[in-house]
């Protein structure tokens, strides 16, 4: 090895103060852009400072409401603005979203999420949802709910019952917010975050990559997140799965490398936050996979559907665990 190629690694070196809120876009762009081995190996120093490296979080995601929402956001099938065939139901009963529950904590699943495709929860729909989470929570699961934009009053409410996770992400950077969602706003997001956090619920917050966006905006949309008062204690990195009809449909997908970067941005920027990947599993080898949890990740959805997507079945999650040494966390574990 030369002098020069060590000379890469300073610029790495571990923050002292690796639990930050100021983060600058040049720094965070610094770190993206590293020589890959050495944002891998600052990232896995980093999680092993806080985590486990060999344990993973298992969550289920339920859609207790799909399909014929009014949002327009380009990535969704759920959106009456794109013809992606989807059928629209109902609200499903409070009996059934906990007996689903109940399967999904006996199979291993610590955090139920229950996911609704809504704008924002009517008034009508408080009651229901109320007693979604205290059944669920009643199974001693961790509850996570994503049901729209929230004001205040409905964030306490959900507080109140025991909601213990709300997941509302922030998608993609500022900049590039508009090109893909026009009906609200970024700055809506961070208004329903702030309810949520007032409200004492944890964050579950994040973003989709892969939607024709620059590097910057990933690098900024992690920024955003760094910076918020409090590191959301979840971070969903989800992969977009182009789907048919949609205004995303034939975006060209992302370099898995790229990927696994902003994985490991993530892991380096919020070190102690559950860094999940979610959404796009399925078009992922499980070397991709193996390299985001070496990167940081410790978090995956189980389940052979993500709201209306495919997602790997448990089978192929358990397979790829013992060939990785990995184990599900128990519940409350670090
Ligand atoms: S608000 Fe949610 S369900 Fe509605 S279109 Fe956007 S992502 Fe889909």
């Amino acid at each position: 090895m030369t002098l020069a190629s060590r000379s890469n690694e300073p610029s790495l070196a571990t923050p002292t103060r690796d639990i930050r809120r100021d983060w600058t876009k040049e720094e965070a762009l610094a770190l993206y852009t590293a020589p890959f081995n050495n944002l891998l190996f600052q990232a896995q120093k980093v999680h092993r400072k806080h985590f486990d490296p060999n344990k993973v979080q298992l969550s289920r995601l339920l859609s207790i409401k799909t399909g014929g929402c009014p949002e327009d956001c380009g990535y969704c099938s759920q959106s009456t603005h794109h013809d992606s065939g989807l059928k629209a139901s109902r609200l499903m009963e409070v009996e059934r979203v906990v007996a689903e529950a109940r399967k999904a904590r006996d199979a291993g699943a610590t955090r139920y999420c229950m996911g609704a495709a809504w704008r924002s929860p009517k008034d009508r729909d408080m009651d229901a949802v109320v007693a979604m989470v205290e059944g669920v929570k009643a199974l001693g699961m961790e509850t996570c709910m994503t049901l729209g934009m929230l004001d205040s009053e409905q964030a306490v409410r959900l507080g109140r019952a025991g909601l213990d996770y709300y997941n509302h992400n922030i998608d993609t950077s500022e900049r590039y917010y508009g090109k893909v969602i026009s009906t609200h706003s970024f700055a809506d997001r961070l208004e329903t975050l702030a309810h949520v956090r007032q409200s004492g619920i944890k964050v579950c917050c994040g973003g989709i990559v892969g939607m024709g966006e620059e590097a910057i905006d990933r690098v900024d949309m992690l920024v955003t997140l760094a910076n918020l008062p409090e590191h959301p204690e979840s971070v969903p990195i989800n992969m977009l799965i182009p789907i048919e009809g949609t205004p995303l449909a034939k975006v060209d997908p992302i370099d898995p490398i790229a990927f696994v970067r902003t994985i490991a941005l993530a892991r380096m920027m919020m070190p102690k936050s559950y860094v999940r990947l979610s959404a796009g599993r399925t078009a992922m080898t499980d070397e991709m996979q193996a390299l985001c949890f070496f990167a940081g990740a410790n978090s995956i959805f189980v389940g052979d559907t993500l709201l209306t997507a495919d997602n790997p079945g448990e089978d192929h999650d358990a397979r790829l665990f013992r060939r990785l040494g990995i184990q599900a966390m128990e519940h409350g574990e670090p």
